[in-house]
């Protein structure tokens, strides 16, 4: 028998139930509408998406990576990147962020994480910068924004396009500006973990600049400006209807989501001290800075903490335990290559509950285990 855990790490089918009536509704539109590819909720969706981010224009597509290989082939078709062009991307990131460097043709050339905030280390930045550098590909690891002044200032000073891989934090601000707002283009990922979940797969790409977001859209739709008639060698990446239609549903809850997602952290972060044998996570000055969509905690000897958690019924995951510059696909790439800090995280990294289906109760049963966990 298997035994259920007392504290699930994340129920999809619960975090979707308070959903139910509108996806049904939503769902039965778009069948009895008889236009299953493009249409209004995909048009309606895309005007939702760049209202509620703040950008010009929005285009959905099929999912987070194809958001950002959509952008950077756009960038090679306008002439702004070539074949073998470097692309600066954090190292502790989820591998897609890389591969959708790789598959434009260009280098992904990484820098290092900040062992507090897990993201980029933007002190690093510029010694990575090469004559061949196009663009920082910055990443909102785990939910928080990954933006500060010197990312700025290496960005202007060096006219470098700043794309943010915003698959994992749609939502949050930096000084009042929404994530996917901040750099010339973006990347979300509704996959079904992610703040934002679709009932499938499902992305988007946003940017305020109208050439981009129109080669983006007909890059997506086999390189057709209009019907029949290919300027680009292009790729069928467009988003469903199906999926646009879920995602109006779930799209106005975002700031609710984002609430909750804080309050569940603030109760582990109250409740839990760091302790030689776990580090709790910072806080950014702004708490709006993240949406937490992992709480990431760092144990010296995670082994025992995952079976700790296991003992008490505690769900958890790992995000991510081999890095991108790890992988068998980079291993050779990258050889002779280090990045500390990124192995250190991705030695300790291990993410708790943080999604709306744990209840304030569950938060403090979970903080209260954790309160006790000596190593
Ligand atoms: C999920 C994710 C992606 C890829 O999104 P998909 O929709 O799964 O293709 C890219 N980057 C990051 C950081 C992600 O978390």
């Amino acid at each position: 028998m298997i035994q259920q855990k007392k504290y699930p790490f994340l129920d999809l089918a619960d975090a979707n139930a308070p959903y139910m009536d509108e996806l049904r509704e939503a769902a039965a539109r778009v069948v009895s509408s008889g236009r299953y590819v493009g249409g209004a909720e995909c048009e309606l969706f895309e005007k939702e998406l760049a209202a509620a981010t703040g950008t010009k224009y929005a285009v959905g597509v099929s999912n987070g990576l194809d958001a950002l290989r959509l952008i950077l082939r756009a960038y090679i078709e306008m002439g702004e990147m070539r074949s073998g062009d470097e692309v600066i991307v954090p190292a502790n990131t989820y591998v897609a962020s890389v591969l959708a460097i790789s598959d434009a043709g260009l280098k992904p050339v990484m820098v290092d994480a900040d062992i507090e905030t897990l993201n980029i280390d933007t002190s690093l930045l510029r010694r990575a910068v090469t004559p061949r550098t196009r663009a920082i590909m910055t990443v909102h690891l785990y939910g928080r924004v990954a933006w500060d002044d010197e990312l700025e200032a290496v960005a202007r000073e060096i006219g470098l396009k700043v794309i943010e891989d915003n698959a994992q934090a749609i939502g949050a601000r930096y000084r009042g500006r929404m994530t996917g707002s901040l750099g010339d283009a973006a990347a979300f990922s509704f996959y079904p973990t992610k703040n934002i979940g679709a009932l499938g797969d499902a992305g988007a790409v946003t940017t305020s600049d109208e050439r981009l977001a129109a080669t983006v859209r007909a890059l997506a739709n086999y390189g057709s400006d209009r019907r029949y008639h290919n300027i680009y060698k292009g790729f069928n990446c467009r988003l469903d209807p199906m999926q646009a239609a879920v995602l109006r549903v779930k799209l106005p809850h975002i700031d609710e989501e984002s609430r909750r997602r804080r309050e569940l952290a603030a109760i582990y972060l109250k409740n839990v001290q760091s302790t030689p044998a776990l580090t709790m996570p910072l806080l950014p000055a702004d708490p709006e800075e993240h949406v937490f969509h992992q709480f990431v905690v760092l144990a010296a000897n995670r082994a025992s903490l995952e079976e700790y958690l296991k003992a008490n019924g505690i769900g958890y995951d790992i995000h991510y335990a081999t890095p991108p510059h790890r992988q068998p696909c980079y291993a050779a790439e990258f050889a002779g290559m280090a990045f500390p800090v990124t192995d250190v995280i991705a030695s300790r990294c291990l993410s708790l509950p943080i999604t709306r289906t744990t209840s304030t109760a569950d938060a403090e049963a979970i903080a209260a285990i954790l309160a006790d966990y000596k190593g």
